[in-house]
């Protein structure tokens, strides 16, 4: 048996972990109904023992309890199985009992985190959990600063808020403080490089002229139909980001889709032409986001080299914002971190896993080591814990390499504050998207944190079994090439070899030739594994799809569609494909566990729902 915890960490598929869940349950209630009593202790009860005797009373009580066994019924009737190994559909696996139990023990307080006052312990730790992450994902801590957010779209929506602030704040500064830019031209002041515009924003300050600027930066004068720039994605995004340039009134024309490559990463070659195309025309770069992670996919992409574009560019006197979508791909740089958090060297790293049995395939590819190695030096971050942090929603984070741009979207003077403020702000609502907003997400992230090590020796054990998990259900499907059914043979093509822990694949009959048919087929075996099958609690196993079509991935599915069998020119005519995609979260999938027969028993109700389709 593997020496680890992760067996500890999780309820477990056949609520193996019950007691001690409950047993921790019920000592978070105990001491939160201590803490009431203790409140006051010689206050007078406001509800007498006769009051209790009321019938009305016990009516009440019964009317509670059937609405929570109707509420129970129903979640037990159409939820998904999201514990179980069996589920290898969209981004979802169980959470950690110590973000369960960190999350239900917050809410009997209900913290508001909008405000210090109205969740003091769980601010605090919304600001230690940004500071967690910070360093997770490669930031000098002291210098960072990131927070909890509702999720991986308002991170997002942050990170992009802060990308148009920062473009227009050296042009306001020409404005109001020229004596700061003397000499240089529009276009340079639009290509400053983030720090230097964080450098501009200190200034300004000694000044005491900081909010007149940033009056004249775009919050006060708005977008300008584009002067600021174009904001440059891959195909791959997800679907957050052109909502965010929506609501940030960047106007879609100046959100511009990267070509990604058969690999489904960012195709750095495009992404350089994209740019020079625009800077000949002397328009300038608000933003590049590069994502580690897709959300169909998995694909990682090659952020070092981004990195190096841009710095190269920089060279040039050309820079923009770099945000890294981190939202699925994040937690896994635990992988990365040795016990002492230290980024491991390749070859170490590799020697390391097998050692302490975080895994026992090798992994990862050398590009997806390198990306992840680079993440340090984007300007700011999205990670989810609600996805690979294995923590209930809802949780994402923004995380910022430098904690001094987030004076760029203040509404409160935080600059007055002094240092030790910006720790514990007591208006965090001030510097981010959201207001009132649960301090219980803060209590189940700060929790897990403090059960697992955000390194090898713990978060990357988990996503460790992940990864393999992932690996093993890919090796399958190579090796056994087809199904046989009724005398026909179905192939089975994966989409690419995984960078992470998604797994896309698709079936065709042998000798077809119809991208149409071969779409239909796909889509009626997802209809047996699926939420749509109505059955889930029957079904063996439950996978999701994707289409990935002509209009959001160019031709980058080509490749595949012709691997699969298809003549080039169907892709060509129908411009979409359909593949089943199972993100495999669960950590229950690996050798010394039962489920390894289940990559049998996956196929075989694959070969089942072709039976039923026929
Ligand atoms: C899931 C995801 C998001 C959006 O996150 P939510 O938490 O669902 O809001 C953004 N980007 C990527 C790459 C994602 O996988």
């Amino acid at each position: 048996m593997k020496k680890d915890d992760v067996n500890a960490l999780f309820l477990g598929p056949k609520s193996e972990n019950e007691k001690f869940f409950k047993e921790m349950l019920i000592m978070m209630i105990d001491e939160h109904l201590q803490w009431r009593k203790d409140f006051h202790p010689d206050d007078k009860p406001a509800i007498s023992t006769s009051e209790k005797k009321e019938e009305i009373y016990k009516e009440t009580f019964e009317r509670t309890k059937n609405a929570l066994l109707e509420l129970s019924s129903k979640l037990k009737e159409s939820s998904m199985p999201w514990f179980s190994p069996r589920y290898l559909g969209q981004m979802n696996s169980d959470t950690l009992m110590a973000a369960n139990l960190g999350y239900m023990s917050t809410i009997l307080y209900n913290p508001n985190n909008c405000a210090y006052e109205g969740g003091p312990a769980t601010t605090s730790m919304e600001i230690e959990v940004g500071k967690q992450l910070a360093k997770m994902l490669g930031y000098d801590p002291k210098k960072a600063w990131g927070h909890i957010t509702a999720g991986g779209t308002i991170a997002n929506y942050e990170g992009l808020w802060m990308a148009r602030n920062a473009k227009s704040f050296p042009l306001a500064v020409k404005e109001v403080m020229p004596e700061l830019v003397k000499g240089k031209s529009d276009w340079q002041l639009l290509n400053m490089t983030t720090d230097e515009i964080l450098d501009l924003i200190d200034k300004t300050k000694a000044g005491s002229k900081f909010d007149e600027v940033r009056n004249h930066s775009i919050r006060g004068i708005g977008t300008q139909g584009g002067k600021f720039g174009k904001v440059l994605v891959p195909q791959s995004k997800h679907y957050s980001w052109p909502k965010a340039a929506d609501i940030l009134g960047i106007g879609q024309e100046n959100f511009i889709n990267v070509q990604v490559g058969s690999d489904f990463r960012m195709d750095i070659e495009h992404l350089k032409s994209t740019i020079d195309n625009f800077i000949s025309k002397k328009i300038p770069i608000m933003a590049v986001v590069t994502v580690l992670g897709t959300t169909e996919e998995g694909a990682i992409d090659k952020v070092d080299e981004v990195v190096k574009l841009r710095d190269e560019y920089q060279k040039q006197g050309i820079s923009f914002y770099l945000h890294i979508d981190a939202a699925f791909g994040g937690y896994a740089r635990t992988i990365f971190l040795d016990e002492d958090d230290q980024f491991m060297e390749y070859d170490e790293m590799i020697q390391k896993l097998l050692e302490a049995e975080v895994m026992e395939i090798n992994w990862p590819k050398k590009d997806v080591y390198n990306a992840y190695k680079a993440t340090g030096q984007a300007d700011s971050i999205t990670v989810d814990p609600h996805k690979m942090g294995y923590i209930p929603y809802a949780a994402g984070a923004y995380v910022a390499r430098d904690k001094r741009i987030l004076d760029l979207i203040s509404y409160f003077a935080s600059y007055v504050l002094e240092e030790g403020m910006v720790n514990s702000p007591t208006l965090l609502g001030s510097y981010i998207l959201e207001g009132s907003k649960p301090g219980a997400t803060a209590g189940a992230v700060w929790t897990a944190h403090k059960t697992i090590p955000l390194n090898m020796t713990g978060y990357g054990r988990i996503i460790g079994r992940s990864v393999e998990g992932a690996e093993r259900l890919y090796d399958a499907l190579k090796k056994s090439e087809y199904l046989e059914v009724k005398g026909k043979k179905f192939l089975i093509t994966p989409l690419v070899s995984p960078d992470f822990n998604i797994v896309c694949f698709a079936f065709n009959e042998e000798g077809n030739k119809s991208l149409q048919a071969m779409n239909d087929l796909n889509g009626r075996i997802f209809d047996q594994c699926s939420y749509k099958s109505g059955k889930v609690f029957k079904d063996d196993f439950i996978t999701s799809k994707t289409e990935l079509d002509f209009k959001h991935y160019g031709d980058a599915p080509k490749k595949f569609v012709m691997e699969c069998g298809i003549p080039g020119d169907e892709w060509d005519k129908v411009k979409s494909v359909r593949v089943i995609r199972s993100c495999v979260l669960t950590p229950w999938l690996i050798s010394n566990t039962n489920y390894l027969q289940y990559w049998g028993s996956f196929l075989h109700s694959m070969k089942k729902a072709l039976e039923k389709i026929g």
